[in-house]
């Protein structure tokens, strides 16, 4: 009832503040300090704001995983980024801690990033599924398929021109059905103003050594791309 109360009061002080405008013959509010919160929650929370798109992530429940996750995994540091990386899905110190590469594989990841002279903090880093599977499982179709939304936006809203991509998830979201990972791991794959390097997962590495040899050439031209955008 008190709710009630206060809702209709602000409601009465904004239509006289409106209808005492309109009397003076102003057609537009002018600018006040008294209302530019208005102005900035509506900055805020506009759906165009990567705030927004992490407000919207932290309570989404458009699939199973949701009812089986700790957290959705997110990295809030993206100012000042001018590269993305893209993991797979949380593994249990992500989804323990709330942040991707938070357990004992950031170090395999920081080792290398540091290969080709970049740090993990260069990135803004994201996942293509951002909730934890149940232990045991990869992501199934439909949970890859209701996420990836996220992804494409936060691709369209930071507009990064290079992004590595690791592991085999990142890929089903951008290639077409005939193509497998093999076929685009390595080459520059071109999305919207983005060029993505897809290439396999610290993870998957350290299980089969065989792939590091790939994985250092896909390195090599992600840095090549690298001095090409940014150093040159
Ligand atoms: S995995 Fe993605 S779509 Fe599914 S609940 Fe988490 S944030 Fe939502």
């Amino acid at each position: 009832m008190e709710e009630e109360k206060r809702g209709l009061n602000l409601f009465e002080v904004l239509r006289d503040y409106f209808l005492y405008y309109a009397a003076l013959g102003f057609s537009e509010i002018p600018f006040s300090k008294e209302f530019s919160f208005l102005l900035d929650q509506k900055e805020k929370f506009s759906k165009d704001t990567m705030e927004a798109l992490f407000e919207k992530i932290s309570k989404c429940e458009d699939c199973k995983l949701s009812r089986v996750r700790k957290h959705p995994v997110l990295d809030k540091n993206y100012e000042n980024k001018r590269l993305m990386l893209i993991g797979d899905f949380p593994d249990r110190d992500d989804d323990y801690f709330g942040w991707p590469f938070s357990g004992p594989i950031k170090d395999v990841l920081q080792r290398m990033l540091f290969s080709i002279g970049l740090r993990k903090e260069d990135f803004y880093i994201t996942l293509a599924v951002k909730c934890k599977p149940p232990a045991g499982r990869l992501p199934e179709e439909d949970e890859i398929e209701a996420c990836k939304k996220y992804l494409l936006k936060e691709i369209r809203l930071l507009k990064p021109k290079l992004i590595l991509a690791l592991g085999f998830i990142p890929p089903k979201i951008f290639m077409k059905k005939a193509e497998t990972f093999s076929s685009v791991r390595g080459n520059p794959f071109s999305y919207k103003d983005s060029l993505i390097i897809f290439t396999y997962h610290p993870s998957y590495m350290l299980k089969n050594p065989a792939v590091k040899r790939l994985i250092w050439e896909d390195l090599k031209t992600f840095k090549r791309l690298y001095e090409e955008n940014f150093n040159s």
